[in-house]
């Protein structure tokens, strides 16, 4: 049977919850645990794949085509675990599914209720992840801090569990904030005081707590933080800020945090340590040995989140070739305003992302046509091949009304449009080309050269497709359609011939990176962008 850690967050949001748990995933799966890990999302969205950037961050695609929360990527990142659809669930997704079976008369008559009916369905899931994955340990975060109201389904469906599946088997962590007062030149300790009482008013006491810090915590505090939470002093882990993410399980490990949960769960593992992690991430993260900087052309660069992967896949690709990115976040719209030369001419590289909707197309279309020219290295990604496509049409080709039909549904030049079967469908949720597809690499191309092999596998979230309508004309003025997907013959990936680097994909190469295992797109660009900056 499977042992499970639920992880609750108190005091504020942002804590690094997600972080937190891969990390626990990282150390516990080092011990030779087959591990998996899900998220609780309280929202009733059904899947955050309708959501805006700036109400939820990236929207992180499965291999099974799930729209699911970004910290499903952390998870990816951090250990070996496969995320599926079942892996993040919604009170959306739970209470579609129980009205599905009242209204399909499952419940016998019965009234239904939060309790028991909606937690038992949230424990279900737990269950099904558990068998279905076969993992030892089963990791379940739960978004959201205590307190709030759309969250207590979830945490009493975690306190039951303990009550169901005996108590060595369910280890409960709270992440809360210890944060340092600075006229009083003191820490507080009352926060999590308080967070930690909300939790024992749910029935759950906490038995291992992390928190949060920004100044190292004294063996005082410690004792503190043990008696008035009633946690054992061991079990105060201190999580302080760090320089790179990647750093954190080594901070758990040094705490013994996987030897405090295998003592619960009477656990006997072999030992081991996180050398290689340490060596090939961590040291490498924190002492590149050289600098390249990056322009990055979107349209939500203000917000932390919105491309975490692409963030993220950008450091990985940073390790492999023992070098710091700088990241230009360049607002496309505003670009227009400021002028190209003067956003893109100190760059080495330049990247344009994936989006939706025309507000800010035509500053990321100005941006890779400056990159064409100027032989600079540009990495496409999703809407970012979609441009680079209208931008070749436009400006070689010489359609100057080219477009998607995403932005101009009637345009003359539909270079990027729907398939039918995409015309037909109405509803906005989960209904794009979604998860992983097979790809075909073209011999003798750059993307052949990259990934060394003739078949791939990668991710995909979008509608609107190349018009193979054009591709010979294109083909004729030097693009090279260098991936594509065969069963339908749609293009998943174009570059240039006489172009240090010049790579646009349909997919999201982004999500299958990872800290010890680059992208090789990402890793090849980088490498390009690096040649590039010396002879500058
Ligand atoms: N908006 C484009 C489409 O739907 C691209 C999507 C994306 O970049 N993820 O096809």
């Amino acid at each position: 049977m499977a042992k499970f850690i639920f992880i609750t967050g108190g005091v504020i949001s942002s804590l690094g919850k997600g972080i937190t748990s891969a990390s626990i995933g990282k150390i516990l799966e080092s011990r030779g645990l087959k591990v998996t890990l899900m998220k609780f999302d309280p929202y009733i969205n059904v899947d955050p794949g309708t959501m805006n950037p700036y109400q939820h961050g990236e929207v992180y695609v499965t291999e099974d085509g799930a729209e699911t929360d970004l910290d499903l990527g952390h998870y990816e990142r951090f250990t070996r675990a496969q995320m599926t659809r079942f892996n993040n669930v919604t009170t959306g997704q739970i209470y579609n599914t129980v009205i599905s079976k009242e209204r399909h008369g499952d419940y016998l008559g019965k009234t239904i209720q939060v309790i028991p009916h909606i937690t038992d369905e949230i424990k279900e899931r737990v269950k099904k992840v558990a068998k279905v994955s076969g993992a030892e340990i089963v990791i379940v975060e739960i978004g959201g801090t205590v307190g709030d109201i759309e969250g207590l389904p979830f945490l009493e469906a975690a306190r039951q569990f303990r009550l169901d599946m005996g108590y060595e088997n369910v280890v409960y962590i709270h992440v809360t904030l210890v944060p340092y007062v600075k006229v009083a030149d003191e820490i507080k300790t009352k926060p999590t005081q308080h967070s930690v009482g909300t939790l024992r008013e749910i029935g759950i006491q906490p038995d291992i707590l992390i928190c949060r810090t920004e100044k190292s915590l004294s063996e005082e505090i410690k004792e503190k933080i043990s008696l008035f939470c009633n946690v054992q002093k061991e079990a105060v882990i201190e999580a302080p800020d760090v320089n790179s993410i990647y750093e954190i399980p080594l901070i758990f490990k040094n705490q013994i945090l996987d030897e405090i949960i295998l003592s619960h769960f009477k656990l006997i593992c072999k030992l081991s340590n996180l050398d290689e992690w340490k060596k090939n991430v961590v040291e490498k993260v924190l002492n590149p040995k050289e600098k390249v900087k990056i322009a990055f052309v979107g349209k939500y660069i203000t917000l932390q989140d919105a491309y975490k992967s692409v963030y993220e896949a950008l450091i990985h690709a940073g390790i492999e070739n023992n070098c710091r990115i700088e990241i230009k976040k360049v607002d496309s719209e505003e670009m227009e305003r400021r002028g190209i030369e003067k956003s893109l001419s100190d760059v080495s590289g330049i990247l344009v992302p994936g989006g939706f909707g025309y507000r800010g197309i035509e500053g990321k279309i100005k941006a890779i046509k400056y990159a064409r020219e100027k032989k600079i290295p540009f990495l496409g990604l999703c809407l970012g091949m979609q441009c680079a496509v209208i931008e070749f049409a436009r400006n070689v080709l010489g359609f100057r009304e080219a477009n998607s039909t995403e932005f101009k549904p009637r345009t003359k030049y539909p270079v990027i449009s729907l398939l039918e079967e995409q015309k037909r469908i109405e509803d906005l949720g989960g209904t794009m080309r979604l998860g992983s597809y097979p790809c075909k690499i073209k011999k003798n191309s750059l993307a052949f050269q990259l990934y060394r092999r003739n078949l791939i596998y990668e991710r995909h979230r979008h509608r609107y497709e190349f018009n193979n309508k054009y591709k010979n004309l294109f083909q004729n003025k030097g693009m090279v359609f260098s991936g594509i997907y065969p069963q339908r013959n749609l293009v998943e990936m174009v570059e240039l011939k006489n172009h240090p680097f010049f790579i646009a994909v349909q997919f999201h190469p982004e999500f299958k990176s990872k800290p010890d295992k680059a992208h090789p797109l990402f890793k090849g660009f980088i490498k390009a962008a690096l040649e590039n900056s010396k002879i500058k």
